[in-house]
C-alpha cells in the first residue's frame, strides 16, 4: 500500500527537532499491527512484477503462502488439513507447521524468526522464507536485491533433476572479512570508507546562532579525517561524498561494499529539543536501548524521505530489519570495538562531555558488510557545543579523534590476525 505523502510533506518540512516530537508520537499513536507494507518478486523472464502483501501479527512480518506460490509456481498443498502445508518448488518439498518455528526444505531443518500461522483460511509464513531461505535453497533460481526489497526470479530451471536436494545450508549472512577474499595477508584492512552525512537537499540538523548545516560541518571534518589518514598510512580512503551532494542511505553502504572496504565510519551531528544536551557520543547498529538513542536514529534516518520515489519506504524499513542479522550482526562484535575506540579517542578533546559508546538502528550503517561506526561529534542545540562545531581547532581536533581511533582499530584488528 502506499503511504501518504502529502502528510509526509508536512512532516518533512518541519524542524528536525519537531520532527522527532510528532515522530514519536505517531510511533506510539500505531496500533502493534505497524504500517500497511508490501513485498515484491520480479519475476525475469516475463520482466512481470508481483506485489505480495505483508501481513504483521505478533511484531512479524508474514506473506500468504498461497500467494507467494502462485506467483512462483511448483504444487501447494495441504499434507493434514490446517495443520501442515507443502509446498513443492523445483523438485524440493518444503513443509510448513502450524505455529512452528521452523520447517523443513528436502532433507534439512530451518529456523524461523516467527512461527508459521494459519489465519482467516490463509497460511501465513514469516517474510524470511522469501528474502533469506528461497534464495539460499534455491540460488540458481533466487536472489534477494536488498536495495528495493525485492525477490528475483530467474525462472524455473529447464530440466528440473528429479529428487534434487537443496543446496546445503550455510550459515547467515555474509562473513566475508573485510578486504578480499582468501586468507592470511588478504585479510588486512587495505581501505576504509568515511561518510559525512546528509548533503544535497538533505542539510542534516541546522545551527541557530552561525547558520550552520550539519552536512558542511560534517563533511570538513570527514575531509581532514581523509587527509590525516592519507598522511598516515597507506590505506586507501574513499568518501562516500566528497562535495554538497545527496547520496541515499542504503547506497553509501554500496559504496563501501563495492570498494571492499574493512571499515566504514559515517560522521554527523546531533541535535534535541532539550538545549542542555551537549557531548559527543558513537554509535554502532543494533537495537536501541533508550529514548535518546531511538530520538538519534530516528533524526539520522529522516534522510530516507529524501529518496523520494521510494513509494514505500516503510516496507523496506521492516524487511531491512530482518535483513540486519544477515549483515551487521556478523560485525556487531567489531563495531562495538571499532566504536568504542573512536568514542576514547575523541572523548579526549578537552571541553568534550563523553556520552559514550552508544547503540541505535542507523540505516545508514545496515548495508556495509563490514565494522561500521556512527560518530555524533557534537550537539548542534547546544549554544556551547554550536559555537565548538564553528571553530576550525575543533573541527581539526575531532579529525584528528577519529583518524586516531580509526588508525587504533586498524592495527588492534591486524594484531589479531597475526595473532599478537
Ligand atoms: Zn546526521
Amino acid at each position: 500500500m502506499k503511504r501518504n505523502w502529502s502528510a509526509g510533506q508536512v512532516y518533512y518540512n518541519m524542524q528536525p527537532t519537531a520532527r522527532i516530537l510528532l515522530a514519536a508520537a505517531v510511533l506510539l499513536a500505531l496500533p502493534a499491527e505497524g504500517l500497511p507494507t508490501g513485498f515484491s518478486v520480479l519475476v525475469q523472464p516475463e520482466q512481470r512484477s508481483v506485489d505480495l502483501t505483508v501481513v504483521s501479527a505478533e511484531n512479524a512480518d508474514y506473506l500468504d503462502l498461497g500467494a507467494l506460490a502462485a506467483a512462483l509456481g511448483g504444487r501447494l498443498g495441504w499434507e493434514t488439513v490446517g495443520e501442515r502445508i507443502e509446498w513443492e518448488l523445483d523438485g524440493v518439498r518444503f513443509v510448513f507447521d502450524d505455529l512452528l518455528t521452523f520447517f523443513s526444505a528436502g532433507d534439512g531443518q530451518y529456523q524461523l524468526v516467527a512461527p508459521c500461522r494459519l489465519d482467516a483460511g490463509r497460511f501465513l509464513v514469516p517474510v524470511q522464507v522469501a528474502v533469506e531461505y528461497l534464495p539460499r535453497l534455491l540460488p540458481q533460481r533466487f536472489s534477494y536485491n536488498k536495495l528495493d526489497s525485492r525477490l528475483v526470479d530467474r525462472g524455473a530451471p529447464a530440466q528440473p533433476l528429479s529428487g534434487a536436494r537443496p543446496a546445503q545450508p550455510r550459515p547467515p549472512g555474509q562473513p566475508r572479512p573485510p578486504g578480499a577474499a582468501g586468507s592470511g595477508q588478504n585479510y588486512r584492512i587495505r581501505a576504509v570508507v568515511i561518510d559525512p552525512g546528509h548533503g544535497g537537499q538533505d542539510p542534516g540538523t541546522i545551527g541557530r546562532r552561525y547558520k550552520l548545516d550539519e552536512k558542511q560541518i560534517v563533511l570538513d571534518v570527514a575531509a581532514l579525517v581523509a587527509k590525516n589518514l592519507k598522511k598516515k598510512s597507506d590505506l586507501e580512503v574513499i568518501l562516500t561524498r566528497g562535495r554538497d551532494e545527496f547520496i541515499p542511505l542504503a547506497e553509501r553502504g554500496q559504496i563501501a561494499n563495492r570498494k571492499g572496504a574493512g571499515l566504514f565510519v559515517s560522521i554527523h551531528v546531533n541535535a534535541s529539543s532539550d538545549r542542555q544536551l551537549n557531548g559527543s557520543s558513537t554509535y554502532f547498529l543494533s537495537a536501541a536501548k533508550t529514548d535518546e538513542e531511538r530520538a538519534t536514529a530516528m533524526l539520522e534516518n529522516g534522510a530516507l524521505k529524501y529518496e523520494v520515489d521510494e513509494r514505500d519506504q516503510g516496507r523496506r524499513d521492516e524487511i531491512s530489519l530482518i535483513l540486519q542479522d544477515m549483515a551487521q550482526n556478523e560485525y556487531l562484535r567489531e563495531s562495538q570495538e571499532l566504536s568504542s575506540i573512536i568514542q576514547k579517542e575523541i572523548a579526549k578533546i578537552k571541553g568534550m562531555n563523553d556520552r559514550g559508546l552508544r547503540q541505535a538502528n542507523f540505516a545508514v550503517l545496515r548495508g556495509a558488510y563490514m565494522p561500521a561506526a556512527l560518530v555524533e561529534t557534537a550537539y548542534i542545540s547546544n549554544p556551547a557545543d554550536e559555537k565548538l562545531l564553528n571553530s576550525t581547532s575543533f573541527r581539526s581536533n575531532l579529525a584528528e579523534a577519529i583518524t586516531a581511533g580509526i588508525l587504533k582499530y586498524v592495527d588492534q584488528y591486524h594484531r589479531k590476525l597475526i595473532g599478537k
